[in-house]
């Protein structure tokens, strides 16, 4: 085997994809050649600092579900046609379709993983905003207990009005509000206590594209819910059910003032 010969098949090589008998004239000739074996040594780095440096997205389970769907559907779509001229025309359809479910099945395989994606990155966002503004004094900017204090603050400097809620009785102070830019949106944000806890509650107008559930960032819990006309955000170190409660109450239309 020559130099140029191996350079096209040491690509192949490192993948694994050559037949044991190239396999074999390639070693030789990688033991006895210094410039290939080099390239040879380059690809193997390569792929190592891919491996180990690349981002990699852990698909959510209901992805499963859809391309699980998906699949079925166009396998039900699939004509069974018995005769020899319809059977090859079913060659040249099914492959089509197959073509289209390769390209539906990309296309959900990167909206579900953009979706997810975004998601993950606003929770992080407004964690980085909450642990943020409770370390520095830029905490509150509007300090007040009182809802109708609070919210013509906050309207005033908005193109939406939020909801505010004191919810005491229940054992979260309201303590006032600020702005923050979530997600390059200018948000209204609600600051309460609940014991020794702070909780920030992002509130937005309601989007289409309103990522939901509960996640852990860095320890802190994100809850959202959805109600009112708004997203409504929490962030706090407390437990999970204890915020999630809590968000869903605030959402929740029958409390409006
Ligand atoms: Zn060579």
């Amino acid at each position: 085997m020559n130099c140029h010969r191996a350079r096209t098949l040491v690509s192949p090589y490192v993948d694994g994809e050559i037949g044991a008998l190239r396999r074999y004239s390639i070693d030789r000739h990688l033991r006895g050649c210094a410039t290939c074996a080099a390239e040879h040594h380059d690809l193997l780095a390569l792929r190592a600092r891919l491996r180990a440096e690349a981002t990699y997205f852990k698909a959510p389970p209901e992805l499963r579900t859809r391309v699980l769907a998906l699949l079925a559907d166009a396998h039900a779509a699939t004509p069974v046609r018995p005769s020899r001229q319809r059977d090859r025309w079913r060659w040249v359809t099914g492959g089509a379709l197959a073509g289209c479910a390769a390209t539906v099945l990309a296309w959900v395989v990167g909206s579900a993983a953009v979706d997810w994606r975004a998601n993950q990155d606003l929770a992080a966002e407004a964690v980085a905003i909450h642990t943020r503004a409770v370390l520095s004094e830029h905490l509150i900017e509007v300090a007040s207990s009182d809802q109708h204090t609070v919210k013509p603050w906050l309207s005033a400097r908005l193109d939406y009005s939020p909801p505010v809620r004191d919810m005491t009785n229940e054992g979260f102070a309201l303590i006032g509000g600020r702005l923050d830019t979530l997600d390059k949106q200018r948000t209204a944000t609600l600051v309460y206590r609940y014991r020794q806890h702070t909780i920030d509650v992002f509130v937005r107008p309601e989007s289409a594209r309103a990522p939901s559930g509960l996640r852990i960032v860095r320890g802190f819990t994100v809850a959202r819910a959805s109600g009112s006309g708004m997203n409504w955000l929490a962030v706090s170190d407390v437990s999970p059910d204890v915020l999630t409660a809590f968000v869903q109450r605030l959402a929740r239309a029958d409390l409006s003032q």
